[in-house]
């Protein structure tokens, strides 16, 4: 892929406040002057978004979704919608307009097979997760896989070898790369920024009258002389919906004191589906005061990892819920904040009641709101002094606890954090010791180097060496991969936790499928392989057959690789040899080898 960043995502071009009639509809309307006025209302929005419909829908099924655009995933915010295909793979895929093909990416994991069509409006269109593509296409794609002797492609077609028509039967849907169940991954981007954009915004309205649904917010005490209830730890209210609003469950008025931050738990649903989706826009009130408004109309791959500080992570990971803050750390660089008062923190140290609310709107603009208060109490507190190091998130930082250092660059996190190290003496491991680093629940941005010092590492092991993350409960080795060199075993982490050195000395397993040596395969139309590696992972594969390269498919998630019969390629009636080698990333290898008539 040309963006490295492009499986996980910006703001800008298209006004939020935009309302569709379908919101309008879904207002209770009294009086029939309003109507009138309404649909007038309704009638210039339209014209001030020619845009709108200006893409056709990329199936023809009727259109569910299992994801929104904006949508908050792990590491990113979802950059398209995914189109629900009833459980099945193998539905005809359209150009949603005239264009060219202008990129086809294969890929284990990922988009999978996935295709990218240029158009004359400056906007691009992507489909992902695909099974299989236009004859046409495939031929392009396999002859460049042999030409290149790789599963693994990123093609870039010139400008006029693909021309497509809108409604041209481009591809077929699947289940390919990182998706978890047959469906399409539909994106809509400016072709010259790669920026995603919200495709709903695009292609024709899918029915959608219900409102976003608003589960909780939370209250994070900011500053040293803040509270929350009385105490120096975020606190969390439900919320609950009664008279066509939200309000906190109890009629909660929260008692609150410094500066605070405010975070919102909201998800949205669209009708006849129970997938839990995304939400379009999210605005802040302080008595009537906007003091935040998020919106995801348009992404930027680079900044997608800023979800992190865009979410209650620590709480994220406890709990796997998110939590959307409605303020901004330092070091967040999302350009998604159209409104930022303070930061969205507020300022509660005037004694008085203010009045909160929240407006949340999905793209349709189906709102709902939710209003409480909170009374600035002051009650003194006393936060504890820590034994940890302060690491300012604007400054490099340089870490060094016996045989570990970690090194970190500036803007490596998004705000100023605490960390400690410590040696664990109760857990052990074979070439070095066990050290604690950070807490899990603090997330980093970008990769610091990591080297641990061996105690135990024989030489003819040190090419082997890796550093591992431990899971404490259950002793799980994970590779963060590295090299030894210097004395010291090195690589990039991008997580905090406990750390130590292994060596990767087994070679990655192959279990043979459908085949065994001397087996007659007339019958079978493919082989497959399950492929797997314990510790440093699968870097690369090689099949061969009568001695020459031929394309096994690899999916990721199945740990599956296979081969298709290609009559052009192989002659019938006769014995093969089939060659199989496959090498992790420390360089173990492992073959098969077998016979087989066919
Ligand atoms: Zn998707």
């Amino acid at each position: 892929m040309t963006n490295k960043n492009e499986k996980s995502h910006t703001c800008f071009t298209i006004p939020c406040n935009v309302n569709y009639p379908e919101t309008i509809r879904k207002q209770t309307i009294k009086s029939s002057i309003l109507i009138i006025f309404i649909s007038l209302f309704c009638f210039s929005v339209q014209s001030q978004n020619p845009k709108k419909n200006y893409f056709s829908a990329p199936v023809k099924i009727p259109i569910y979704l299992s994801g929104t655009f904006g949508e908050l995933r792990s590491n990113h915010f979802h950059t398209g919608i995914d189109i629900k295909t009833q459980g099945k793979t193998g539905f005809p895929v359209y150009a949603v307009e005239n264009g060219y093909v202008s990129r086809i990416n294969i890929s284990p994991s990922g988009y999978g097979l996935a295709l990218y069509i240029n158009h004359p409006n400056g906007k691009s269109s992507v489909y992902g997760h695909l099974s299989k593509l236009s004859p046409t296409l495939t031929k392009y794609a396999k002859e460049n896989q042999y030409k290149k002797k790789s599963f693994q492609v990123n093609l870039f077609p010139s400008k006029d070898k693909f021309p497509v028509k809108k409604g041209e039967i481009i591809a077929y849907t699947g289940n390919s790369g990182s998706s978890g169940g047959p469906h399409i991954h539909f994106e809509i981007r400016n072709t010259k920024t790669e920026h995603p954009v919200n495709p709903l915004l695009y292609i024709p309205e899918i029915k959608d009258n219900i409102a976003p649904k608003i589960q909780s917010i939370a209250v994070y005490p900011l500053s040293y002389d803040s509270n929350v209830s009385g105490k120096i730890t975020p606190q969390q209210w439900t919320a609950v919906f009664y008279n066509n609003t939200y309000h906190l469950k109890g009629n909660t008025v929260i008692q609150a004191y410094g500066e605070i931050g405010i975070g919102i738990q909201a998800l949205d649903y669209l009708n006849g589906s129970w997938s839990k989706c995304g939400i379009y826009e999210t605005k802040l009130f302080d008595d009537d005061t906007l003091v935040y408004d998020f919106c995801v109309s348009e992404l930027n791959f680079n900044k997608g990892r800023y979800i992190n500080s865009h979410i209650d992570y620590a709480w994220y990971r406890r709990h796997y819920v998110r939590i959307q803050k409605s303020w901004k750390e330092p070091g967040n660089m999302l350009d998604n904040y159209k409104q930022l008062k303070n930061n969205g923190k507020l300022s509660l140290r005037d004694g008085k009641i203010h009045k909160i609310r929240y407006e949340i709107k999905d793209t349709y603009g189906n709102t709902s709101s939710l209003d409480f208060s909170i009374q600035s109490h002051r009650i003194p507190v006393t936060y504890p002094d820590s034994q940890r190091l302060n690491v300012a998130w604007d400054q490099p930082f340089l870490l060094k606890e016996k045989g570990l250092t970690a090194d970190f660059e500036k803007e490596t996190f998004y705000t100023n954090i605490q960390i400690n190290c410590r040696e664990k003496e109760n857990m052990s491991s074979k070439f070095a010791a066990v050290y604690e680093l950070g807490s899990k629940y603090i997330p980093i941005q970008n990769y610091y180097q990591l080297s641990i010092k061996p105690e135990n590492l024989p030489k003819r092991l040190q090419s082997k060496a890796i550093i591992v993350a431990i899971d404490p409960a259950s002793g799980h080795h994970q590779s963060l991969g590295g090299k030894y060199s210097d004395g010291l075993v090195k690589t990039l982490a991008r997580q905090f936790g406990y750390f130590t050195i292994d060596a990767d000395t087994v070679p990655p397993s192959i279990i043979p499928l459908n085949i065994k040596n001397k087996k007659t395969l007339i019958n079978n139309l493919r082989i497959s392989f399950k492929i797997s590696d314990k510790l440093s992972g699968i870097k690369s594969y090689t099949g061969i057959i009568d001695g020459k390269w031929v394309l096994f498919e690899y999916d990721l998630k199945k740990q599956r690789i296979t081969y298709t019969f290609d009559p052009e390629k192989i002659t019938f009636g006769k014995t093969h040899h089939i060659n199989l080698t496959i090498s992790d990333y420390k360089d173990n290898l492992a073959t098969y080898e077998a016979s087989f008539y066919r």
